[in-house]
């Protein structure tokens, strides 16, 4: 009943975040960030695209929204003088990173995922239609060997989602995070789709550690950004959960933890519309939560052992 209750939950906010989208703009401009190396991020609404052109064709990483999919595939032919579009990635599940896979199908993308991405998109209350699936998944990364680059799809565990992909181009010194980084904002750490805020955190720490300071990164959600901005969402995640995690620890209630705005001193810059400072701390409130519940049940299973 709860993990329904959820569900509902965050479907609901989805559908708000789409419905504000379409509210906002009906002729959406799909700007685009030429990064070199034939490397652009394009931005619309939803997730951030990127893509690689060059003589082996298009790869785009991402799709937003089904109804910007003309718009896209309009600036990516200017973009690039026609090239074929071959492959599609998905970075998590997502509708606002999906939502145009049916259409980049049709317009001759392959789309390509990790394995639980295609098994969410395939389930669920509105399953997606074949036309929308990866017909190539990976469990654990994989890599294209595309327009002269290594282009690396590095498999992220349990961050953002239970899917993950982050892409790393090393020659051209260009990441594209997927969620697995909201710049310069909270982020949204989907519970129920597999993240934990533990995993995004580590991911976030992995980043910095892949990244020095001329790396291009192409968040999920955000302007381009650069390992600082990864840093510094880091640090805050790294603090506001040790606020939250000494409350748990005096045995607050989530509602009496939310009450008491462990997140004061970082909602002004980092909270926004979707992830305000109340929807941040039940996240992590939840987490924590869940993780000592599952402790507990470990050590009383560990003690029948014995
Ligand atoms: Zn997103
Ligand atoms: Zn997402």
């Amino acid at each position: 009943m709860t993990a329904r209750f959820l569900t509902a939950a965050a479907t609901g906010l989805a559908l708000a975040i789409t419905a504000t989208a379409i509210a906002q703009d009906q002729d959406v401009t799909i700007e685009a960030t030429d990064l070199g190396g034939g490397v652009y991020m394009l931005v619309g609404q939803g997730g951030n695209i990127g893509i690689s052109a060059g003589p082996d064709g298009v790869l785009m990483i991402d799709d937003q929204f089904d109804r910007l999919s003309e718009n896209i595939l309009a600036r990516v032919e200017e973009i690039t003088g026609g090239q074929e579009l071959k492959y599609v990635l998905n970075t998590h599940y997502h509708g606002d990173h999906t939502g145009g896979n049916e259409a980049m199908t049709a317009a001759g993308g392959t789309i390509v995922a990790h394995a639980n991405v295609r098994v969410r998109l395939a389930s669920g209350e509105e399953p997606r239609p074949d036309e929308a699936l990866p017909v190539i998944t990976h469990e654990d990364g994989m890599t294209f060997f595309w327009n002269d680059n290594e282009i690396q799809i590095h498999y992220v565990p349990n961050a953002h989602t239970d899917g993950d992909s982050m892409v790393f181009i090393p020659n051209l010194n260009i990441i594209h995070t997927g969620d697995t980084l909201f710049s310069g904002r909270y982020p949204y750490i989907d519970l129920d789709g597999g993240g934990t805020v533990d995993g995004y955190i580590a991911n976030l720490a992995n980043i910095v550690e892949m990244a020095d300071a001329d790396t291009q990164i192409i968040p999920g959600h955000g302007p381009l950004s650069t390992e600082a901005d990864v840093r510094a969402l880091h640090d805050v995640l790294v603090e506001a959960k040790a606020a939250v995690q000494a409350l748990v620890d005096e045995g607050l209630s989530a509602d009496e933890i939310v009450a008491a705005d462990p997140l004061a001193e970082w909602n002004e810059t980092w909270a926004w519309g979707f992830i305000n400072g109340e929807r941040m701390t039940r996240t992590i409130v939840t987490d924590l939560m869940s993780e000592k519940a599952h402790e507990a049940m470990d050590h009383s299973a560990a003690d029948h052992d014995h």
